[in-house]
């Protein structure tokens, strides 16, 4: 990974509070409830986990927080007016037929000043400089997770919501990318919410571990070990122990 720039990432972070948050979507058989009443606080800079079983409500909460969906009750607000948010998907959504330049050009067509040097630079910060014309084919699955990692900080978000980016790669890949991921959090003032069912990857990449079921937010661990975080000392395999004894808790 690149050296911090300066130049990139200025426009620091903020903090998110949900308001009662609920969600119920109406399907054929009648309401299905996903969660209710969520009140939380997350601090500007932090990076917090949002673990949860499959089906638990975490990419709904996630796309309520960005906007793509209206909570059926309650509301969200931030510490900024109008913030801008980064999402990166389990899938990079990258369009085929651009190249990693042009694939984040893209989100920046309401940008009077973006020029390529801006995408060229966060790819830079990824590791891609020798990647900028290549398509996304010619990539390898944690390539274009980096160009899509890449793409999300380069509207410089103040916010960055992140739906199990590393569940598709192999392990040693998904290793390398939450290490980069650790590296550009503490090098950018950013508020990352991280959404994963991996109660390891969450204690080794946030500072909270905000755990989902039953329709509410049952467990709020802060994790206060020490980075950067090797997942085999005495300290981090208690802490783990504990955390997965608290997500079998609930159904
Ligand atoms: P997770 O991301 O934790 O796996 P989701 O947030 O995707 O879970 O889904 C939570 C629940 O909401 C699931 O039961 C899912 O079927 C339901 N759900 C999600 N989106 C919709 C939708 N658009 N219409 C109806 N039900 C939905
Ligand atoms: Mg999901």
């Amino acid at each position: 990974m690149m050296e911090h720039n300066s130049e990139l990432g200025t426009r620091g972070a903020a903090g998110v509070t949900m308001h009662s948050l609920s969600k119920a979507f109406e399907v054929d058989e009648g309401t299905e409830t996903v969660f209710e009443e969520i009140n939380i606080n997350i601090e500007p800079g932090s990076f917090v986990s949002l673990v949860g079983r499959s089906g638990s409500g975490k990419s709904t909460l996630l796309n309520i927080l960005s906007g793509i969906l209206e909570p059926t009750t309650g509301r969200v607000s931030y510490t900024v007016d109008d913030p801008e948010i980064g999402h990166v998907f389990q899938s990079p959504r990258l369009l085929p037929w651009e190249s990693c330049v042009k694939n984040i050009e893209y989100v920046h067509e309401n940008n009077p000043e973006y020029t390529d040097d801006i995408a060229k630079k966060y790819l830079d910060m990824v590791g891609l400089s020798d990647h900028y014309n290549k398509y996304p084919n010619g990539l390898s699955g944690g390539q274009r997770q980096r160009v899509g990692i890449a793409r999300a900080f380069s509207i410089d978000p103040e916010v960055l919501l992140m739906d199990e980016p590393f569940s598709n790669l192999d392990e040693i890949t998904a290793e390398e990318l939450r290490e980069e991921l650790v590296e550009l959090w503490s090098n950018f003032d950013k508020t990352i919410i991280f959404v994963t069912h991996n109660i390891t990857e969450a204690i080794q990449l946030s500072d909270r571990i905000l755990m989902i079921g039953g329709g509410e937010i049952y467990g709020d661990i802060e994790i206060p070990i020490e980075r950067p975080r090797t997942v085999d000392n005495d300290e981090f395999i208690e802490f783990q122990r504990e955390a997965i004894q608290k997500f079998r808790s609930v159904e």
